[in-house]
């Protein structure tokens, strides 16, 4: 009875973990872990990558006590999924089974070659578990999501989303690189934001950008935009993803704690999603996080094509308020720095203002070099004063 009081995930930590992966048509291959309780989505991600190299795998599934198939995509879902098999596995123990492996299926993209032209994708998911609830209402029911969503997904994956089938409506920002237009996307009837920015750059430069956004295809979580394909048209890129009615946490003002925390959680876990990719974010700010009337909070504008933030960059020189200091400091850029604008952007959300007095932000978010070297020298003397001590 001991396991009842401790729980059965810890009485199983010290038992050797066998996962079977399962291969498509062909078998599958059994991996011994000892340290299961530990393990992290990643390390499974891994394995299952060299398992099956050809494939680019961001999600596996297991199957419950029905038979019907759970995604892990995230460390929590891994955990979900060890403490459903640890109960299975004490009870094929009291009853004197034999202990089955624990089975996963992996989900792997299309290869680049099965790809449409645009590199078009749409998340349909719209699971009500994964969903936080900031401040908002569900408006809308999930068999209609369903069905518009499949319907676009459709039509998109022809290949079909360039600029003929757009009819731009509303501006609905201008940042520091382009201007967001709400758009009607004709063949689907749906509403998109598009993104379009001037960028004045060699026809090589821009098949290197659209080659660069194919990992957007990845990028399978209800914490981050979904993105509809992007094309050039001249010399302007054009950006599609899911519009976003509730618009972006910068306009929202001050925002109570208890909002505030669930909005946080799925930033965080936006964020970890991207650095599991290994994609740095290099934007996180307000403006960056957007929240819709379904209660859901996602992260946009994040990094993932190096030479279109450096394009980027060329064309419309500044420094971000919300920039680590090493990177002001022209240092190197990692996950730590993604944490610092974290931490910025949820202070100036509590406060209602920004965190620095000496920063006033009044023409968005570009500062001079000067004025935030305030940043770069309270850090340093924070750094002196740990090190004396
Ligand atoms: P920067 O250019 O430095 O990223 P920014 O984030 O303020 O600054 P944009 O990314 O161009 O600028 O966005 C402008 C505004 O458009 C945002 O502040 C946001 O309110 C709105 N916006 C952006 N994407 C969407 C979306 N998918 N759905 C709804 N509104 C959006
Ligand atoms: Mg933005």
């Amino acid at each position: 009875m001991l396991w009842l009081a401790i729980g059965p995930f810890h009485a199983m930590e010290n038992q050797v973990l066998v996962i079977r992966i399962k291969i498509p048509n062909s078998g599958a291959v059994d991996w011994t872990v000892h340290s299961g309780p530990q393990l992290l989505f990643r390390d499974v991600l891994d394995v299952i990558g060299q398992v099956l190299p050809e494939a680019t795998t961001t999600a596996f599934e297991y199957e419950d006590e029905d038979g019907d198939r759970i995604t892990v995509r995230s460390d929590e879902e891994m955990k979900a999924m060890l403490s459903y098999y640890y109960s299975t596995v004490m009870e094929q123990q009291v009853n004197g089974q034999l202990i089955e492996p624990l089975q996963i299926f992996p989900r792997a993209c299309k290869p680049p070659g099965e790809r449409n032209i645009h590199g078009l994708k749409v998340n349909t998911r719209a699971g009500p578990s994964q969903h936080s609830s900031p401040a908002v209402s569900d408006s809308l029911s999930s068999s209609s999501l369903k069905k518009s969503s499949a319907e676009l997904k459709k039509i998109l994956a022809n290949g079909q989303m360039n600029e003929q089938d757009i009819r731009y409506r509303d501006t609905l920002g201008h940042g520091n690189g382009g201007t967001v237009y709400k758009a009607y996307h004709v063949p689907s009837g749906k509403i998109l934001a598009v993104k379009v920015i001037l960028l004045d750059i060699t026809l090589e430069l821009q098949k290197q950008i659209m080659s660069e956004l194919e990992i957007l295809y990845k990028c399978d979580s209800s914490y981050i935009i979904g993105f509809y394909g992007a094309f050039f048209v001249e010399n302007r890129i054009s950006i599609c993803t899911e519009f976003m009615d509730g618009g972006s946490l910068d306009v929202y003002r001050k925002i109570p704690e208890h909002v505030l925390g669930r909005i946080a959680v799925a930033v965080v876990k936006g964020l970890t999603y991207l650095w599991s990719l290994k994609i740095l974010h290099r934007d996180v700010k307000p403006s960056n996080m957007l929240v819709n009337t379904r209660g859901q909070v996602k992260l946009c504008d994040f990094g993932v094509s190096t030479q279109l933030v450096n394009s980027i960059a060329k064309t419309y020189v500044g420094t971000n308020a919300y920039m680590a200091p090493e990177r002001i400091s022209g240092e190197q850029y990692g996950i730590h720095s993604d944490v610092w604008s974290l931490g910025i952007s949820f202070m100036e959300l509590a406060l209602g203002r920004f965190p620095y007095p000496q920063i006033q932000k009044n023409q968005g978010s570009l500062m001079p070099l000067q004025l935030l070297q305030c940043i770069v020298d309270e850090h340093a003397k924070t750094a002196k004063r740990k090190a004396s001590t």
